[in-house]
């Protein structure tokens, strides 16, 4: 994205600054086969196959465009089991962007955490972080250790507008510490909180927590894998970063870090990951698990090509005119939505949009799913396939109850370099028609629930005859057609 002005202010929009050059045919059903298909699909957009989705919006996780110099490098690929020269060139990568000497391969982010877990946690730790993601936290309790949240409240105020709402709270980090010396495996700093919507942390919050950690003789662990994100937020929204480029703002942060892990399905526009660092005793300590889990020490379980990729894509995220194209694309999408007077998590972060469900449907029961039902209004809408982020995502407890989530929110992701404008105007189209119809729209209940992993697998069925009417309104509006 480019800073360009236009000259009728009023059409003021985030400008590409990279042209399509290999694209993938959309299908848009009517709107009478998208009810049938979200239903077979057992209203649950995970079960919903990519040839009956119009926007794809579930994840921004190895969905990202890869650029025509990514794609050329692939070509190169050496295949070599010892020795490889594309391990070479990722390693010779991220000495130039990370500044870190070394690095361990894994076949994707989950993969570095299972490692890091393996290696530093034993039953009766705890690892504080701002944040949980859900593979972290599965690989770190499995072990018998806990995660500890330490996000500042304004993370989990969904009216906050605070431009950094994933910083950790330092005065309650400083009292954790002390009250937890010895039990601590090692801190996680999440750089773009996935699960509270993207938000960003500021460098000034992680450097503070990084010294705390080196104070008390605490392994920093930086999950950097929204990094991209966040390093367009800390140069716009951070005055002391304003004039310094990307790199120098990478180099400090991950020379204030012990340990930085990335899933490369998001952080350079591939598929892997990568635990690199300066530090290696830390990497020695690590080192075994590679072979045993993931492959040998050259490739990690990661295909060569893929590396390949990363090593440019690598390059590709201190580039501003590519890492700020997600972020535009979301902030204008969030605007658009807000001035409809859509409830939505502000201010816009990465990963994508978040829809505020609980505020769509005040009177719908917790135990309805709002979140899920939204997400199926998406769907028989505009052929939009989001990501349920809420009690649906959630377990239920040993004893059967429902562990209602904090947010009922439905993510739309906005998968790096690859949609255009229209398309996310289309979206906001949709969102405003869903909003303005919201009091069609009735509840979920499960008819197969899985005792693990629900959300992947359950299925559901409207409380209802809510979609038919929800349908009808639909073809009262636009006709019998899409
Ligand atoms: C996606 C993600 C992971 C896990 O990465 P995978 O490659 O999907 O296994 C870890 N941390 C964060 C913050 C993520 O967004």
């Amino acid at each position: 994205m480019s800073t360009v002005k236009f000259y009728r202010p009023e059409h003021q929009v985030p400008l590409e600054m990279h042209k399509v050059r290999i694209v993938q045919k959309l299908y848009l059903r009517d709107v009478d086969e998208r009810l049938r298909l979200i239903n077979e699909a057992g209203n649950n957009t995970f079960l919903l196959q990519n040839k009956d989705i119009y926007m794809d919006m579930l994840t921004d996780s190895g969905v990202n465009a890869m650029s025509d110099n990514q794609q050329a490098a692939m070509f190169q690929a050496d295949d070599s089991y010892a020795g490889s020269e594309t391990c070479n060139r990722l390693r010779r990568a991220i000495q130039d962007v990370l500044g870190l000497n070394d690095f361990l391969p894994a076949h994707q982010g989950r993969a570095c955490e299972n490692i890091l877990a393996e290696a530093f946690c034993k039953k009766g730790d705890v690892v504080p972080m701002n944040f949980h993601f859900t593979t972290t936290k599965a690989h770190i309790t499995r072990l018998g250790a806990k995660v500890v949240e330490l996000v500042a409240a304004k993370g989990l105020q969904a009216d906050s507008i605070d431009p950094f709402k994933g910083d950790f709270d330092i005065p309650r980090l400083k009292q954790f510490i002390a009250e937890n010396k010895g039990r601590i495996s090692f801190l996680r700093i999440e750089t773009g909180t996935n699960l509270i919507g993207g938000q960003p942390i500021s460098m000034a919050n992680m450097l503070e927590v990084a010294k705390i950690c080196r104070e008390n003789g605490i392994i920093s662990v930086m999950d950097a894998s929204l990094l991209q994100d966040n390093l367009y937020f800390i140069k716009t929204r951070e005055e002391a970063y304003k004039n310094k480029d990307t790199k120098e703002i990478m180099h400090e942060l991950c020379a204030a870090m012990d340990i930085t892990y990335f899933s490369a399905r998001k952080l350079g526009f591939a598929r892997g990951g990568c635990i690199c660092s300066n530090n290696q005793d830390l990497l020695l300590r690590m080192k075994e698990f590679v072979p045993l889990y993931e492959g040998f020490l050259t490739y990690g379980g990661m295909e060569v090509r893929s590396m390949e990729a990363i090593a440019v894509g690598l390059y590709e995220t201190l580039d501003m005119e590519y890492i700020s194209q997600g972020p535009l694309f979301i902030e204008h999408l969030v605007r658009e939505l807000d001035e409809y007077g859509v409830p939505v998590v502000k201010p816009a972060g990465g990963l994508g949009a978040h829809l505020n469900a609980s505020a769509f449907f005040p009177d719908m029961p917790h135990s309805q799913y709002p979140a899920g039902a939204l997400a199926v209004a998406m769907y028989i809408a505009g052929g939009i396939r989001g990501m349920e982020r809420g009690t649906i995502s959630e377990q239920r407890e040993p004893d059967g109850t429902e562990r209602y989530a904090e947010l009922e929110l439905l993510r739309l992701a906005v998968p790096r370099r690859v949609f255009t404008l229209s398309q996310i105007e289309y979206v906001a189209d949709r969102v405003k028609w869903v909003w303005d119809n919201r009091q069609l729209i009735k509840g979920l209940r499960f008819v197969e629930e899985p005792k693990v992993l629900r959300f992947f697998f359950g299925r559901l069925a409207p409380v209802d005859d809510w979609q038919e009417k929800l349908v009808a309104k639909f073809k009262a509006d636009f006709g019998d057609s899409l």
